[in-house]
């Protein structure tokens, strides 16, 4: 093996440049030659890359964002496409390709083995959380961390006016973000697909009552996922009012995306950054490599989108069960 690819894909997330980073200093150990693709897969398609040497990415670990960029490419999803990316990466001579992103990402990766005769290896990159194979995502910890930030700012002028707020965070379909965030902030509320799969106002409604008649006037804050009801929080403030309950809404939106990312972050990137190239080094292909129970461990990029990791059942439980007022 002498020359590995490198792209970031799908929705950015913090630590991405300290995967990257940790990328291209494994392989210049190694004496491989690191050839960074921008925009995702477009950047194979397009013929848009660089050569990536420690230079490139001195002092990068504490940026967010990611310096390759990201972005979605409509032409994976057809097999013309996906062989054009192929007969790229083969004309560029790239004996492996490292992905870091979600696992729409590594979706893509599994079509391009079809018809790719190099090495792909994922790198769970996103603040979603929803990859099966790990743990936690590269991006989630620092995302829980920017929504509490604002949710406690949120709780505070709750508190002022004793408002009852709806707060809505990303996480796609899925309810990590949510849940997590919503612990930490201790959020009276916290509705996401993994509690119901659909929202029910007259429970919400119910639950904010039992609130009001236990502690009298107060503050009030559901923490919502995204995709729970149509037309976000905004929407349901606007139903939750109409049924009789005074309700503001916030959307969190992209600032979970971007920021500095924690430590946790950091760390977790190097580790799985490294371990991907170092596992392509021993003949992996076709694996994400993941942390589990704290030890770096490979995973098979078919099944990342199983959906078989549960979000905290036991804190969600408590959350409902004790905390609810
Ligand atoms: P995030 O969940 O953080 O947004 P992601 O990697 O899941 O990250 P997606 O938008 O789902 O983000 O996927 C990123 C890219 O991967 C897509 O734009 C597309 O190029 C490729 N991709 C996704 N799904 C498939 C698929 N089924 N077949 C081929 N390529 C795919």
């Amino acid at each position: 093996m002498k020359r590995i690819g490198v792209l970031t894909s799908g929705g950015d997330a913090p630590g991405m440049n300290a995967a990257i980073r940790a990328v291209v200093l494994t392989a210049n150990a190694a004496e491989l030659e690191v050839v960074g693709f921008e925009y995702g897969y477009n950047g194979i398609l397009e013929r848009q890359y660089l050569t990536l040497t420690p230079y490139h990415v001195n002092h990068l670990i504490q940026h967010g964002g990611t310096v390759l960029k990201s972005a979605r490419c409509q032409a994976m999803f057809s097999d013309d496409g996906v062989k054009q990316v192929a007969a790229v990466l083969h004309e560029l001579a790239i004996d492996a390709l490292v992905l870091i992103g979600g696992d729409g990402t590594f979706r893509g990766a599994v079509q391009l083995s079809q018809h790719y005769q190099g090495a792909l290896m994922g790198v769970p990159g996103t603040i979603d959380n929803d990859v099966d194979g790990t743990d936690f995502t590269i991006g989630f910890h620092t995302a829980v961390d920017t929504a509490l930030d604002a949710i406690d700012k949120i709780r505070d002028t709750a508190d002022a006016f004793e408002r009852i707020f709806l707060v809505e965070v990303m996480g796609r379909h899925t309810g990590y973000l949510a849940v997590a965030a919503g612990i930490a902030a201790g959020a009276e509320q916290i509705i996401c697909p993994e509690l119901a799969s659909e929202l029910d106002t007259a429970k919400i409604l119910q639950h904010i009552r039992n609130a009001q008649q236990h502690r009298g006037r107060c503050s009030y804050l559901i923490v919502l996922a995204e995709t729970m009801y149509p037309g976000g929080a905004a929407a349901l403030a606007l139903e939750l009012e109409r049924q009789g309950v005074e309700c503001r809404a916030s959307v969190l939106g992209h600032i979970q995306r971007g920021g500095r990312p924690v430590g946790a972050d950091r760390i977790l990137a190097t580790k799985l950054g490294a371990y991907a190239v170092e596992q392509l080094l021993q003949g992996a292909h076709l694996m994400m490599a993941g942390e589990v129970n704290a030890q770096a461990t490979l995973y098979p990029l078919i099944k990342t989108g199983d959906k078989q990791k549960k979000v905290d059942q036991y804190l969600l439980n408590w959350q409902q069960q004790v905390a609810q007022y």
